[in-house]
Formats: C-alpha cells, sequence, structure tokens
C-alpha cells in the first residue's frame, strides 16, 4: 500500500481518496453483539479484504471491540489473517482446498467443511494424528453452495468410523434469502438446521449473517457472522440502513465547463444535454471501482455525487479515469479545480449508488479504491 510519507504518494497526486473509519467499523460490531441476548458469540466476516476497506486494519479494530471469531473466504486471507491476530479463530468458509491441509494444522486455521470429500479428508488427518483438530461443517440447508447435504450430516455423524477423534468445533448453515426477511425460504432453512443438528446439542451453530442477526434471535443460535452490516452496508432491503457508514470517496474536480444546450456528454454520445449546463469533470472512474453501470443516460438516470449538501447527478457514461456531474445548480465557490466530491460517504449511501447501478453495496464496497489514496480516519 503506498505511504503518504514518500513525495510520490502525496494525496495531491490522487485522483480521489478513500477514507475508512475503523470507529465506525468497531462499533457497528458492538451494535450488532448487543443485539444478541444469552450466550450467542458476535464473529465477524472478514473476507474479500474485509469487503474491500482492508484485512488488517478491520481485523484489529474488531478484535479491539470484542471480536473473537473470523471469517474468511479462502486460505490465503486465513494465513495473513493469522499474521496479524495471533489469538483469534480463523474459518475458512471456502472450505479445504485439496493439499492445503498441513497449512492449516500449522497456522491453526479452521477449515469449514464444505463436502463429503473435505470431511472424509480432515477426519482422516485426526485418524492419523490421533486426535482432534478444530474444522466446522458446513450443512446446506437449500441454497445449494456449500455444504453437506442434510441427509449426508445426519448419516457422516453417526459414522464413529468416518468421524474417527473429529468433533465439529461448529456447524454452520448459510440463508439464501436472509436480505428479505418475508420471504419464506428462511423459515424453511431455519426449521431444517433447527432438525438436523438438533441431535448434536454439544457442537455449537451458526446460521446467521448481518440480516440474519436482524430477523431475531430464533437465527442467532451460538455465533453469528455479520459481514455487509460491519462495513456499514445495508443486509435487509425493506428496511431503513441503521449502521454506521465506514467508507467515504472522494474524487478530484480536474474541471468545469458549459456544455450548449443539444450537445452531448462522454462516451456513446448517450445523454444530451437538455438545457445549458455546467458540468464537471472528475478525476474517478471504473478503474477505480465506480460502477460503470451508474452511467447516466437520455433513457435512464444514473448515480450521484454530493458536493457541498448539493446533489450533482452522473452526466453520460462513467469512464475508466473519469466521470462527468451535472453541476449547473451547484455554487461556483464550492467547484474549485482541485476540490474533492463525495462519491459514497455519509450523504451518498453505497446502497443507493449501487441501486442505480442495479447491483448491491456488497459489490460497490469491494470494488473499490485500487487507485486511490487510503487514508484511516473518523467520517465525521
Ligand atoms: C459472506 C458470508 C457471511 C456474511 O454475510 P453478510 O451478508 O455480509 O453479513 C456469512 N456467512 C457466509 C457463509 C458468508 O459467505
Amino acid at each position: 500500500m503506498p505511504s503518504s510519507q514518500t513525495p510520490f504518494h502525496s494525496p495531491d497526486f490522487y485522483g480521489g481518496r478513500l477514507t475508512i473509519d475503523l470507529a465506525a467499523i468497531a462499533a457497528n460490531w458492538t451494535v450488532l453483539n448487543g443485539k444478541l441476548d444469552g450466550g450467542a458469540e458476535c464473529a465477524a466476516a472478514i473476507k474479500a479484504d474485509a469487503y474491500g476497506v482492508g484485512q488488517e486494519q478491520a481485523g484489529r479494530a474488531l478484535s479491539g471491540a470484542g471480536c473473537r471469531t473470523f471469517f474468511v473466504a479462502v486460505p490465503t486471507e486465513a494465513f495473513d489473517l493469522r499474521m496479524s491476530l495471533p489469538d483469534a479463530v480463523i474459518y475458512v468458509l471456502d472450505g479445504l482446498f485439496p493439499g492445503t491441509a498441513e497449512h492449516f494444522i500449522q497456522h491453526d486455521i479452521r477449515p469449514v467443511l464444505g463436502s463429503l470429500c473435505e470431511l472424509r479428508e480432515w477426519t482422516g488427518i485426526c485418524k492419523s494424528a490421533e486426535k482432534n483438530l478444530d474444522a466446522a461443517v458446513h450443512v446446506d440447508t437449500g441454497i445449494h453452495r456449500l455444504g453437506l447435504s442434510p441427509a449426508e450430516f445426519s448419516a457422516a455423524m453417526s459414522d464413529a468410523d468416518l468421524l474417527g477423534p473429529f468433533v465439529p468445533s461448529l456447524v454452520m448453515s448459510h440463508l439464501a434469502c436472509g436480505s428479505t426477511p418475508a420471504h419464506p425460504m428462511n423459515r424453511r432453512q431455519l426449521d431444517l438446521f433447527q432438525e438436523v443438528t438438533a441431535p448434536f446439542p454439544h457442537i455449537p451453530r451458526s446460521l446467521a449473517n448481518s440480516a440474519g442477526i436482524l430477523m431475531g434471535p430464533e437465527y442467532h443460535f451460538d455465533l453469528v457472522r455479520p459481514g455487509i452490516a460491519l462495513y456499514g452496508g445495508k443486509a435487509i432491503d425493506s428496511e431503513p440502513n441503521a449502521m454506521k457508514p465506514v467508507a467515504r470517496v472522494e474524487a478530484r474536480i480536474m474541471m468545469v465547463r458549459d456544455v450548449p444546450e443539444g450537445d452531448t456528454i462522454g462516451y456513446g454520445a448517450r445523454q444530451s444535454a437538455t438545457r445549458r449546463l455546467r458540468n464537471a469533470v472528475v478525476a474517478a472512474g471504473y478503474a477505480d471501482g465506480l460502477l460503470r453501470r451508474a452511467s447516466s443516460s437520455d433513457e435512464r438516470p444514473g448515480g450521484f455525487a454530493m458536493i457541498g449538501g448539493y446533489r450533482a447527478p452522473v452526466l453520460g457514461c462513467i469512464s475508466m479515469d473519469m466521470i462527468t456531474l451535472d453541476v449547473t445548480d451547484v455554487p461556483e465557490e464550492l467547484l474549485k479545480r482541485g476540490a474533492l466530491v463525495e462519491m459514497l460517504g455519509p450523504s451518498v449511501a453505497a446502497s443507493d449508488l449501487a441501486a442505480y447501478a442495479e447491483t448491491i453495496d456488497y459489490e460497490y464496497l469491494t470494488s473499490l479504491g485500487r487507485r486511490f489514496e487510503r487514508v484511516y480516519a473518523p467520517l465525521i
């Protein structure tokens, strides 16, 4: 990561800045943890570089808030996290990749065993070592991605020869429709999860992601695995987002120009000026993670930025390295060359922008900021 100490990485040299508020991540974890009654533990999903905000930094912040258990997607993420959090419990959601078991064991990383094959490989190692080695077992309750089928799970768990000394440290499943709590699939998955895990009361259980936490105590079991809500994202489509924003993206104005009525703006000439416009050309584009699908055209409005409390809609296509904003109604003094405009943050929600691009804030957050200056600081 470039450091702002070296002369070549002065803030002036970047097209934009990504500010990440670690205290907000910690505060969001504390809020979610506070929703759990009884003994449920609040873990954290920290995969995909902590949803784009920085795994190492987010890991330390969450650990400081009291989080002890972390879920990453792939082994590389786990080994990196182990270096910064030597005492954390770390699970790899994608499970056991072939040929990697010895490294899991060496670094005290737990795979979430997602198929009978993976389970057999792991229990084989436990049997040779004549001891239990910690790992979770994933049971599929309907999403049909990873996980043993309920029948496979029940059969495996009562097969002493297969298990040897292995006792799962966690049994988990994953909701397919958490973002829409009224979807009947949620209840079906909950009931099935209860049913298949009931014979094993000694094994801790986990079903809920962020949305599952918000859906209430029935979904909490022994451990919850929030991701998006920690990073300020929206877990449930139909409800207002109560989490603190974590990321702000600001991008630099390079110039402001007039567009005569009738002329077009940007690639493809897809947007024409319906009146004489003022157009700010800003130094951030899809190579920085701004979603190209948030482009605007005569047929369909795109995303927007905020400039000192004024809304500035995207004009035309989002290009690789720049965007153009309609600043016709923004006071000139806010439009100085070099000034930063807010593309995401406390006044522009990732979920709103994502909606313009027909995607979700998960995708928007994880794509952000490859080329921006990255700063860890409070947002407000
Ligand atoms: C990503 C993930 C989570 C976290 O989900 P959010 O919706 O971001 O809260 C939890 N469990 C599994 C299996 C995941 O893949």
